[in-house]
């Protein structure tokens, strides 16, 4: 199979963002023996693009391109390659129903020009989006094979990953099989670099690292003759990445990072409840997704003004006064004042300035505090987080997540 990538956008022909895209997707083709022969860029010109179109696939028998799927008329990889394939898109409700509920996700209201990343031709195969709104999608048609795939590497890489990889298998010989772990704590790049020469060597099994919602994703994909040799030749690929990166890696397959907690929590038998301030609900809404949580979960308090901190969880109007309510020392007794108050063995605390107001020179937007108390002992972290309100408030949920499983993981209070 000869394989070409089209990079679309005039960014890219102007200079201004370089062509990562056709890189990771120029090695990962290397990965699975599809052989890559031409590399176009294409501004966003309808002309143009259809021209790119039809001299790609005089040349190859799969084009992958990546950029212009925006809802805005200038984005029109989608459009010309239906044009080209001569096929009539039509309005997915499914589809469109995912990008509605993306944008009550992100907290944002859908505009009327989104309706557009939700058309494709009836028989398109149509590849979700996780990480934004512009679903990607694989026509194939007289031997030809198009994927479509966005522009933003976060969404492409795990849109490539877990679409894309799994359908152009269907070309190779052999049986593929592939296992995804799970990284927090270490960004893509410090992840990339403990497994460096895992990654560099492989060629079968493959390692690819991608950045997902503040963690990242490690899918091991190797090929073999049967589904069981694939799986034994990615056994030690995947002991060794869990011996370097430890306690990093917090999960596989599917895994939530609230279900790890919860089983921790639910097993030891220690009960939890949360006092928020910036996060407002949601470390308890979280914490709560995890079936069975009933048994440890008391109580979630969101005590967002100084009245209520003081009134509810017995934080000291003296420590408010001296330090602000957004201090290490106010999430310290926060934590200790909802476990105290609530009787539990654990008591987890935010307080922080999400924005974008409110922020100073001394106390930055960002800023925010995480308050763990475990069993009469209370430790502060302090976060600078960056991003919009809502991304700040994430962030500060999963950090503080992320820091309650290494506290529990410490075997302090883990039994078993
Ligand atoms: P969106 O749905 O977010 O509008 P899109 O598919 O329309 O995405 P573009 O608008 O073409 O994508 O590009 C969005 C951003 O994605 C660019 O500003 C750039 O940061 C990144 N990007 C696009 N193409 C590439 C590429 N080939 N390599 C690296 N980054 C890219």
């Amino acid at each position: 199979m000869r394989a070409e990538i089209l990079a679309i956008g005039t960014e890219l022909l102007l200079g201004n963002i370089v062509n990562t895209n056709a890189q990771y997707i120029a090695k990962r083709l290397a990965d699975l023996g599809i052989d890559v022969y031409h590399q176009t860029v294409v501004g966003d010109n309808p002309k143009r693009l259809m021209e790119a179109y039809s001299a790609a696939f005089k040349r190859a028998d799969l084009v992958i391109t990546t950029g212009g799927l925006g809802p805005t008329k200038d984005d029109l990889t989608k459009e010309v390659a239906f044009d080209y394939f001569e096929k009539e898109s039509v309005l997915h409700k499914d589809i469109l129903e995912k990008i509605e509920e993306y944008f009550k996700k992100i907290n944002r209201t859908m505009v009327e020009s989104n309706k557009k990343q939700a058309y494709f031709p009836k028989d398109a195969i149509i590849l979700h989006n996780n990480n934004g709104t512009a679903p990607g999608c694989i026509i194939e048609e007289n031997n030809k094979t198009l994927i479509v795939l966005p522009g933003p590497p976060k969404e492409m890489k795990p849109m490539f990953e877990d679409y894309a990889v799994p359908h152009l298998m269907k070309y190779q010989d052999g049986v593929l099989a592939s296992k995804v772990l799970r990284v927090i704590g270490i960004g893509e790049s410090a992840t990339a670099e403990i497994i460096e020469d895992i990654i560099e060597s492989g060629k079968n099994p493959t390692v690819a690292p991608y950045a997902k919602e503040g963690e990242v994703i490690l899918r091991i994909t190797a090929k073999g003759k049967t589904e069981v040799e694939a799986k034994e030749l990615i056994k030690p690929i995947e002991e060794e990445i869990r011996k370097r990166l430890g306690i990093a890696v917090y999960g596989e397959g599917e895994t939530l990072l609230e279900e790890v907690i919860g089983k921790i929590l639910v097993d030891n038998k220690l009960t939890i409840s949360t006092a928020e301030s910036c996060t407002g609900g949601l470390l308890a809404g979280k914490i709560i997704n995890y079936p069975g949580i009933s048994a440890v979960f008391k109580e979630g308090a969101i005590t967002y003004s100084n009245e209520a901190k003081i009134k509810r969880i017995k934080v000291k109007k003296e420590t408010l006064d001296k330090f602000g309510a957004v201090s290490s020392q106010v999430a310290a007794e926060m934590a200790a004042g909802i476990a105290k108050t609530s009787g539990t063995d654990i008591g987890i605390s935010t307080t922080g300035i999400a924005g974008p107001e409110g922020g100073s020179d001394e106390k930055p937007v960002g800023l925010v505090y995480i308050g763990l108390y475990i069993k009469g002992e209370v430790k502060t972290k302090e976060l600078n987080l960056v991003g919009n309100r809502q991304k700040i408030r994430n962030n500060a949920v999963l950090r503080a997540m992320e820091w309650l499983r290494r506290e529990l993981l410490r075997g302090k209070v883990v039994t078993k």
